[in-house]
């Protein structure tokens, strides 16, 4: 029975010869459920391969996809949120905000710069769902509208890439106010000839949507990204019908006269800046 009987105790590698996988050296797509590596979806700007899913990202993916060489300014980074209204849900506002920074390592939902795009400059706010939602409030609309006057100072195009579900409840009017703040701003780029695109991501609902999302010179989307303004069921209850297939799909919202174009995200970065080219 020699051949049964370990004659070396356990396994005999070395620690520093092991050679352990990285957490994430796999993804798995949410829609096709088939795998890619990590790597290989980066490259493909986070759309799997398999199915062309657009996984949903945030600023830091966007800006690294679009700004050159990943590299641009800033804005208004120490910007945070107060508590106007002293709102208590589950947890009290402040307590809510200052967890969402420690676990997501950001500040609000959305940020700001500056930077070149195939060499031409361009002011980007981007959102981040992971954010509480994306939702918008007092610091998400301050930040934009001093992103614009940014570009109106500096004559550079804006583009506002918007992922969210809407108006922060926890902020409720002062909330509401950014629609128009950030309208107005938009209303004197506009008068300024400075151009804006609006790329709406999946999600992108409410007051977002009601307002600076859908007032680009051009508002596009990417594939199969969720925008609408209340959500389908409480629209379903209200006008007693039921919804057609699709309903609110960027695709259908395009064929409804809404969206300009749908882009997919590898082209992203040149059909802006041949659009931007266009437009100047
Ligand atoms: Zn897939």
């Amino acid at each position: 029975m020699s051949w049964f009987i370990r004659k070396e105790k356990g396994i005999i590698t070395p620690t520093e010869m092991k050679r352990e996988a990285p957490d994430g050296l796999w993804y798995q797509c949410s829609n096709c459920k088939k795998i890619s590596a990590t790597r290989e979806h980066k490259l493909n700007a986070y759309t799997c391969i398999h199915c062309n899913y657009h996984e949903k990202i945030g600023s830091e993916a966007y800006f690294e996809l679009l700004f050159d060489d990943n590299e641009f300014v800033e804005l208004d980074v120490e910007l945070t949120s107060g508590d106007p209204l002293k709102f208590v849900d589950t947890k009290a506002y402040p307590d809510r905000v200052k967890a969402t920074m420690s676990k997501t390592g950001l500040r609000d939902a959305v940020r700001t710069g500056h930077g070149k795009m195939n060499g031409s400059p361009l002011v980007i706010a981007a959102m981040d769902f992971n954010f509480i939602g994306g939702s918008m409030g007092s610091v998400v609309g301050e930040k934009i509208a001093r992103a614009i006057s940014y570009s109106l100072q500096h004559k550079t195009p804006f583009l506002m890439i918007s992922k969210s579900g809407g108006a922060r409840m926890m902020e409720a009017g002062f909330s509401l106010m950014q629609m128009a703040k950030t309208s107005a701003r938009l209303a004197q780029l506009l008068e300024a000839k400075i151009p804006y695109v609006s790329l709406l991501t999946d999600p992108t609902t409410g007051g977002v949507t009601a307002s600076y999302a859908m007032l680009g010179d051009f508002n596009i989307s990417e594939p199969g990204a969720l925008i609408g303004f209340a959500g389908p069921r409480v629209i379903r209850e209200t006008i007693g019908k039921d919804l057609p297939k699709d309903f609110q799909s960027a695709e259908f919202v395009l064929e409804h006269g809404f969206l300009d174009f749908i882009v997919d995200r590898k082209d992203l970065k040149d059909k802006l800046s041949s659009l931007l080219t266009m437009l100047r």
